[in-house]
């Protein structure tokens, strides 16, 4: 196996090479050159940890061993909250939450994060290299990604958010890490200004051979494939022949790990594409207007995108792979912040996803629709995903994401139903805490020279 890039299909680089740089220089996104098929009967009966590992092994085997890669799983999972690491919910007949927030930060991110920090850890191990981490955030990843690196040795990490733009929790949850290796800026911008900050600073020559910058946003490979692991796990949890997945999406990372889990064989029907009233995904996939809106600030922080980078990554499967295309595409859908996707493509999205957009009201009615009828309190990213499933029938199992911890947006739990959502100790404790974060304007320049005089 080796590895390609949506704007070079030709390009053939090792996983190694693939870990650390994160997006590739020509701009695209890295996918490995073959699907490796999972016989999913072999897997029945496994625990969380070895599923993971049949999944994700494939991807790596030339670099990492059988066992190495089994003591880094086991590492990541063992401070997961949850015996079952991902349970599953059940809600009525053919409708199910799989829960997400049992890591360190209390959302779906860590599952990917903490894999990926001990991943690096197990690699720099046996080197002599230092890495800079640098990534933009809408709130979750931040948190996960600090928490996954902070006190590491040969780690410098750099995390963008978007200034007074993520909820109190999510900032306290990155601002109060005191480690000496851990770097919060605050931009005068949108999640999206900070995502393109990160994205230039990555095809910046001079940044790049002064440190060795490495993405954890997910756009990184190892963050997609870890994350389709719970879509087999959910699947094996239960006693059928196929599965609808709802999943509350912004960057199309969570989405597109499902979908992958689909190319290695895992039978799902649909998969249902939920925004909030950020819903450039929604119209790219339901009438090819693939055009940039401003970004709208919500209850669900996390999906307030306009670009979502992991589509590119769906664009160029769905056109067999033509990087050709992508070149030309993303090219001319950058500059002028709209393109209309071709009919074919539109279709062959259609026959995999079914989009939706939902508004921060219904969120509201969603969370409190889901505690009176079923004592459940959701997340306001978890409940666009429930105001979906709510509507489908119960032919096919339909199981919806639990995306976060209810306790991280007391906020739109407490408009929705009139009181706070339990707060998790952990979660507790930052309040009392001393912040440290950076506010910068959004400039790339700026914070480039930022970091080189941080390293
Ligand atoms: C990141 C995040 C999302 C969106 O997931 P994508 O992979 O960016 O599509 C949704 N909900 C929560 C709580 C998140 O942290």
């Amino acid at each position: 196996m080796h590895y390609l890039s949506t704007r070079n299909s030709k390009l053939n680089e090792s996983f190694l090479n693939i870990l650390f740089q994160g997006l590739s220089k020509d701009g695209g996104l890295f996918l490995p050159s073959e699907w490796p098929q999972i016989s999913i009967d072999k897997l029945r009966n496994c625990s969380y940890q070895e599923t993971a590992h049949a999944i994700i092994y494939p991807y790596v085997k030339e670099e990492i061993s059988d066992y190495d890669l089994k003591l880094i799983i086991d590492k990541t999972y063992k401070n997961f909250n949850h015996q079952k690491i991902a349970p599953l919910i059940n809600i009525e007949n053919n409708k199910y939450i799989l829960e997400l927030f049992y890591g360190p930060t209390f959302a779906f991110k860590d599952y990917a994060l903490q894999f990926l920090g001990n991943i690096f850890s197990h690699v720099l191990k046996h080197s002599k290299r230092k890495i800079t981490v640098l990534g933009a955030t809408s709130g979750d990843t931040g948190s996960a990604a600090i928490n996954a690196f902070k006190g590491k040795e040969d780690i410098e990490v750099f995390i963008l958010h978007p200034y007074n733009k993520v909820s109190e929790v999510q900032r306290r949850q990155m601002t109060t890490v005191d480690e000496k290796n851990i770097h919060n800026f605050a931009i005068k911008g949108s999640f999206d200004d900070c995502q393109k900050i990160v994205k230039e600073l990555f095809i910046n020559e001079e940044i790049q051979s002064k440190t060795s910058l490495t993405a954890v946003n997910s756009i990184n490979w190892v963050r997609i494939i870890a994350q389709s692991v719970y879509y087999f796990w959910a699947f094996l949890q239960l006693n059928t022949d196929k599965v609808n997945f709802i999943v509350p999406s912004g960057n199309f990372g969570n989405i597109f790990s499902a979908r992958v889990a689909k190319f290695m064989g895992l039978p799902i029907h649909h998969l249902h594409i939920v925004t909030n009233e950020n819903d450039i995904l929604h119209r790219s996939i339901s009438n090819g207007q693939m055009k940039i809106n401003e970004v709208k600030e919500t209850y669900s922080p996390s999906m307030d995108i306009q670009i979502s980078s992991n589509f590119e990554r769906e664009i160029f499967e769905s056109s067999d792979r033509n990087s050709d295309y992508i070149n030309e595409l993303m090219k001319s859908f950058l500059a002028q912040g709209y393109e209309n996707l071709s009919n074919d493509l539109v279709s062959k999205m259609q026959s995999i996803y079914q989009t939706h957009s939902v508004h921060d009201s219904k969120v509201l009615q969603t969370i409190k629709e889901f505690k009176d009828k079923y004592n459940y309190i959701s997340d306001p990213h978890t409940a666009t995903g429930l105001s979906i499933m709510n509507n489908l029938d119960n032919k096919i199992t339909n199981i919806s994401l639990g995306c976060a911890h209810p306790g991280k947006f007391s906020e739109a739990i407490n408009k929705a139903i009139d009181h706070n959502p339990d707060i998790p100790k952990m979660l507790k404790n930052i309040f009392e805490k001393k912040e440290k974060m950076t506010i910068l304007e959004n400039d790339t320049n700026l914070i480039k020279s930022k970091i080189m005089e941080l390293v």
